[in-house]
């Protein structure tokens, strides 16, 4: 598989190029509008074809890239079945699964940072949203946020996986680029908790500002990130 990790400066967003070796079959998670040139070149120097564009929820802090991908590639564009973006081509459910030829991605409902989350699981790895992020999780107080539903996503399905399992999440901003189940169960300070409702506290009292592209980011990305049509 070839797999490539990409990284958006200004909202810090991890972007997730995965293809087919021998298809040339790309898939992308969370593309970044403003990246979307660059996208496309290096698919172009890869040689590859983008198939599949996906969302691990509507984002707040930056544009989707989908709706460009999909006009400049005519890529399948996926987000999960709770999303209100009614622009994506594809709603995917729990349990589902996402695949370009080469590459096979189990679509894990994991809701609580927005009620839309998805986690999408690989047979080595898994990519987290802003479900698990590396040594933090991701907000809940907005977009339907909800820290009873993150402790149940994270507690009950995403650190029963395999604890080698590599963790690859939707941003970073200390510069940390991966991580694996265990090491974030052993080290993520948001993680030591005792109790489901000593993390909503933990939650709760975090005061955080609103992400500065989200009065922007929220409309563009139910419109999959392109003007209505
Ligand atoms: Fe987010």
């Amino acid at each position: 598989m070839i797999f490539r990790q990409l990284f958006e400066r200004v909202s810090s967003t991890y972007t997730y190029l995965l293809a087919g070796e021998t298809s040339r079959e790309a898939l992308l998670i969370d593309p970044v509008k403003e990246d979307v040139p660059r996208y496309l070149q290096l698919l172009k120097e890869l040689e590859l074809r983008l198939v599949v564009g996906v969302d691990t929820h509507v984002h707040a802090d930056h544009v989707t890239g989908l709706g460009d991908l999909r006009d400049e590639t005519h890529c399948t564009t996926i987000m999960g079945e709770q999303s209100r973006a009614e622009c994506v081509t594809r709603k995917v459910a729990d349990g589902e699964l996402i695949k370009v030829a080469g590459v096979e991605l189990r679509a894990l409902y994991t809701p609580g940072h927005t009620d839309d989350s998805y986690s999408f699981v690989m047979s080595d790895r898994v990519f987290t949203g802003d479900t698990l992020l590396i040594r933090g999780t991701g907000r809940t107080d907005f977009q339907n946020g909800d820290s009873h539903a993150q402790y149940d996503s994270l507690f009950n399905k995403l650190l029963k996986l395999p604890s080698d399992t590599l963790v690859y999440p939707a941003h970073d901003y200390k510069g940390w680029t991966v991580s694996t189940i265990g090491e974030e169960l052993a080290h993520n300070p948001r993680l030591q908790v005792a109790s489901e409702p000593e993390y909503v506290e933990l939650m709760n009292n975090l005061r955080l500002a609103d992400p500065k592209q989200m009065d922007v980011a929220v409309p563009a990305n139910l419109a999959c990130g392109t003007p209505a049509r």
